[in-house]
C-alpha cells in the first residue's frame, strides 16, 4: 500500500518507443538507445519486428482517416523494426522530448528527429503520447511477462 503511494507520486511510467525501419537501416539502434539510458530511462522489453501490413495498419488506426495512412503504412512495413519498452520517471513525456517534433525540420537540435531522421514520414521513432495509449502500445507488442521491471 505504502509503495503504491511511493509509486504514485514518482510517476513511474511505462512507454512504448519503436525505432523505425529508417533508422535501423541507418545502423543507429544503438545511438537512439543510449539516449534513452542517458535521460534515465530504462530498457524493460525490446526486439525487432517486421509488422505485417494488418500489424501496422491496426497499430496506426487512430491515423486510419488520415491523408498520410497509406504512406505511414507503406513505411512501417519497408523493412524490421526496433520495438521497445521504456521505463521510469515520467517515460512518456521524457521520451516524446528525446523524440522531438514529428516534422524534423522543427524538430529542436539535439532530439533524435533532429539529428536521425530525414522526412516526416521516415522520422526515426515512435513513442507513445499519453498513459492510456502506452498502456495500450505496449500490450501491443510485449505481454507482461516480457517486460522486465527494474
Ligand atoms: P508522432 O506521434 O510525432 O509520431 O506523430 P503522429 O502520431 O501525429 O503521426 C504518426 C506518424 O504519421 C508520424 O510519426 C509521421 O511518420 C506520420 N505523419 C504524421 N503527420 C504526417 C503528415 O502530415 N504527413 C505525412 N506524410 N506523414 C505524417
Ligand atoms: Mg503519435
Amino acid at each position: 500500500f505504502i509503495l503504491f503511494f511511493i509509486g504514485f507520486y514518482m510517476a513511474i511510467e511505462r512507454t512504448l518507443s519503436i525505432i523505425k525501419p529508417d533508422a535501423v537501416a541507418k545502423n543507429v539502434i544503438g545511438q537512439i538507445v543510449a539516449r534513452f539510458e542517458q535521460a534515465g530511462l530504462k530498457v524493460v522489453a525490446a526486439r525487432l519486428a517486421q509488422l505485417s501490413r494488418a500489424e501496422a495498419e491496426r497499430f496506426y488506426a487512430v491515423h486510419s482517416a488520415r491523408p498520410f495512412f497509406k504512406d505511414l503504412v507503406d513505411f512501417m512495413v519497408s523493412g524490421p523494426v526496433f520495438v521497445q519498452v521504456l521505463e521510469g520517471e515520467n517515460a512518456i513525456q521524457k521520451n516524446r522530448d528525446l523524440m522531438g517534433a514529428t516534422d524534423p525540420k522543427k524538430a529542436e537540435p539535439g532530439t533524435i528527429r533532429a539529428d536521425f531522421a530525414d522526412s516526416i514520414d521516415a522520422n526515426a521513432v515512435h513513442g507513445s503520447d499519453a498513459a492510456e495509449t502506452a498502456a495500450v502500445e505496449v500490450a501491443f507488442f510485449f505481454p507482461e511477462s516480457q517486460v522486465y521491471s527494474r
